[in-house]
């Protein structure tokens, strides 16, 4: 031994390290046993309940360099929480080496989202000299599913859904060696050892074959369906107009747009105008369907719509396609009919596509549960998460102050939920709209899945709902937990902003516009501006001002119906059901109503607004999804370059729209563009909220001014917002890590919750 080494070795110290964060099924313990290497530092490293656990000893300076790059480069998918380090005894080590998982007391290490193949792994799935050459279950530490395959913490092979294919010697070998990237990857598997993907018409071919069949009979305009990650999609040629047709005729989807999927960056560039943010994105691990306007036309695709969502393969399966001559621009949308959940079950995938696909490219490896895909927009203040699935849930994605563990149900669209445990938020994957039987039962599969992940006793759970009494999460809710706290819906979404932020006691104003809501006092709110803190509370300070609603909650279906309602205060108006208005019968039966007072309602709903201004111009028919009249005119305003804003007025409490509707109806008797119309509307309610806020932030010690709920996906608006803020002395903050729809909802609730209990 060198005398510097024993000198080493007589100033040895150690000490003991506690890693939280999303560190589990990351390659985070071969990452630390390389440094160990690299350092000469020797002692152990394990998983366990609270993440990883690391005894390290050295002389001081090379325990320091080891404790340094712990933080500094750690594997591509972990994100370390915290690092704690303390001193502890020397135990003499002579090696380092990675101790097997022991059984944790209550794991609160925070399980990794599936990711999207990792090029290393592409690079051997395409070499045709690979020992996994086309084999479509390749992936490695540094890729691969995750959350659509594990059944239970700590994430071990035995606790995934790959149990049932024990490994080869060589994968066992590369799993074992802790050099290699596979060392320790808990789904590893090989043609010879792993499960293999079929063709539900040709059973004889397997993996690569199956895969080739499948790409000849897409080229041939079939529809098939093909298991990914979290569930199945249903893919055809997005260039063949028949094929796309029969899609929507065997799904029942009239006109909600289908995703695409290209082979890389270059060939998306091509769809739609991708900005830098867009292109990093679409290219993140997440592997997101990335929304953007389109530059190529698609017909059936998108109809009448001029946003296209496009992701980048993300799967082995997906490059195998693409590479045995899959048409150039897929569509990959949901396997399903109509909006239940997206099948992800062999057998019931069988069931219910049958009739709908061609042919199914069936994968034996089960998935744990389902996970669509996730859909993102590139907006003014970063990144708009519109549905947040795969390559994000079940990431925690904020610290709440909570002590004992809570649920919060979220809202009855766009259903997500959040389970507080040991203090983070767990947001979990897109439910679904739980009117849909299906999505229903996902919720309380969903609630019993992450109870039992994170070991909770749905028993012992403080349970927080929305207030209306009439939802679903509502009634679902009384059944789970012992005790139940109700949050106004509209604080929740602002309360989603914050507790993303960790800021639960900044002083803001929050803005948040969506469709519908219940309010404190039992109408329909949608237009609200708060004043406080998640922790003090959120007082309503100033709200749209108020309008009928003729049919209530139904009306959301009618942009007719809704401008009978918004229009019924204004005198003086022409006949809109005649030129160039034309508005339909509905709409004179919804101002009969409204004007007798029968079965209607007090709304605040700016969502409404958007549907009263998209009947005006033009969108006089029901809508088939949420939200689509006022994307509708979005896209209309977009195609404008004119500056003008419609008169909206303030006046300390309350936004008026009369004015902007009485020079809408104006604008187009006097025959002027209805993108101009159109964009004159988005500028104008900007200006108007701008104003608003930033009148009511000094008398309110704001720090900041929050913006949330769905009416915020509009990427004009919130430009508009963005320049109308430029020179705020407050930052603007909008949601990053949850959607500002009602997938956030519940967030906000265990924020607000948090800080009841
Ligand atoms: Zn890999
Ligand atoms: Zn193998
Ligand atoms: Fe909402």
């Amino acid at each position: 031994m060198a005398a510097a080494d024993r000198a080493a070795i007589d100033r040895r110290i150690a000490r003991r390290f506690r890693v939280r964060g999303v560190v589990q099924g990351v390659g985070f313990r071969p990452f630390v046993y390389r440094l160990a290497d690299t350092h000469r530092v020797c002692g152990w490293v394990i998983n366990d309940g609270e993440g990883v656990d690391i005894h390290a000893e050295a002389d001081a300076r090379r325990l320091l360099a080891f404790e340094r790059a712990l933080g500094a480069d750690p594997p591509q998918a972990s994100r370390i929480a915290s690092i704690e380090a303390r001193p502890a005894p020397v135990a003499w080590f002579t090696a380092f080496e990675i101790r097997d998982s022991g059984v944790g007391a209550q794991p609160t290490v925070r399980m990794t989202p599936d990711l999207s193949i990792c090029p290393a792994c592409l690079g051997e799935l395409l070499n045709p000299a690979d020992p996994r050459a086309f084999y479509p279950y390749i992936n490695c530490t540094n890729c691969g599913p995750r959350y659509s395959i594990v059944q239970a913490l700590p994430y071990d092979h035995p606790h995934t859904t790959m149990a049932p294919w024990p490994m080869c010697e060589r994968c066992r070998r590369e799993y074992e060696a802790p050099r290699h990237r596979r060392f320790h990857a808990q789904p590893v598997a090989c043609a010879e050892c792993g499960p293999h993907y079929r063709l539900s018409t040709n059973g004889e071919l397997i993996d690569g074959a199956a895969i080739a069949e499948a790409a000849r009979l897409l080229r041939e305009g079939r529809i098939v369906g093909i298991k990914g990650i979290g569930g199945y999609h249903l893919a055809c040629d997005a260039r063949q107009a028949d094929t796309v047709d029969a899609l929507r005729t065997r799904t029942f989807r009239k006109e909600r747009p289908f995703a695409v999927m290209v082979k890389d960056l270059a060939a998306l560039r091509v769809l739609i105008e991708a900005s830098a943010g867009a292109q990093a994105l679409a290219g993140s691990p997440a592997r997101p369907i990335v929304l953007a306007p389109a530059q190529v036309r698609l017909p059936g695709v998108a109809p009448g719509n001029a946003d296209l969502g496009v992701m980048l393969p993300y799967t082995p399966v997906h490059h195998l396609l693409f590479e045995a001559g899959a048409p150039a621009v897929l569509v990959m949308t949901s396997g399903n009919r109509s909006s239940e959940p997206i099948a992800y079950e062999d057998d019931d995938a069988t069931a219910r596509l049958a009739g709908v696909a061609d042919a199914l490219l069936v994968g034996e490896r089960p998935i744990a549960r389902r996970v669509d895909d996730s859909v993102v927009q590139d907006g003014p203040f970063g990144p708009v998460i519109v549905r947040r699935s795969r390559g994000y849930a079940p990431l925690a994605v904020a610290a709440l102050p909570a002590t004992t563990p809570l649920l919060a149900v979220g809202a009855d669209l766009k259903n997500s939920i959040t389970l507080v445990v040991g203090g983070a938020a767990f947001v979990s994957q897109h439910i679904g709209d739980l009117d849909h039987q299906a999505a229903a039962a996902a919720f309380d599969a969903t609630v019993r899945d992450l109870s039992a992940m994170y070991d909770v006793d749905p028993a012992a759970l403080v349970v927080v709902h929305d207030l209306h009494p009439e939802y679903r999460s509502t009634e679902r809710a009384g059944t789970i937990g012992y005790r139940r706290i109700p949050v106004q819906h509209h604080r929740a979404h602002v309360a989603s902003v914050l507790a993303e932020r960790g800021a639960l006691d900044a002083r803001v104003i929050g803005v948040a516009f969506d469709g519908t809501g219940y309010g404190d006092d039992g109408t329909i709110w949608g237009g609200e501006i708060f004043a406080g803190s998640v922790r003090e509370g959120l007082t309503r300070v100033a709200h749209l001002r108020e309008a009928q609603l003729p049919g209530g909650d139904a009306a959301a279906r009618m942009p007719a119906q809704a401008a009978a309602g918004f229009l019924a205060s204004i005198d003086g108006l022409p006949d809109l059901t005649s030129p160039p208005f034309s508005l339909p019968p509905q709409y004179t039966a919804a101002c009969r109503l409204a004007n007798a007072g029968v079965r209607t309602f007090t709304t605040t709903s700016v969502g409404r607004l958007f549907d009263t201004a998209a009947a005006l111009l033009g969108f006089t028919r029901p809508v088939t999804f949420e939200g689509q009249a006022a994307m509708w005119l979005e896209q209309r305003a977009r195609g404008s370059t004119r500056s003008g804003a419609l008169p909206f007025d303030w006046d300390g409490g309350a936004i008026d729209y009369r004015a902007a509707l009485v020079e809408i109806v104006a604008a187009r008797q006097r025959g002027d563009a209805i993108r101009d119309i159109a964009r004159g509307f988005h500028r104008g309610l900007a200006a108007t909220v701008a104003r608003a806020v930033l009148e009511l932030a000094g008398p309110h010690s704001a720090e900041a001014i929050v913006l949330s709920g769905g009416v915020f996906q509009n990427m004009l608006l919130l430009r508009e917002l963005a320049r109308a803020l430029s020179g705020s002395p407050v930052p603007v903050w909008t949601n990053r890590e949850v959607p500002p729809n009602d997938g956030g909802i519940s967030l906000g609730q265990a924020a607000l919750g948090a800080c009841t209990v």
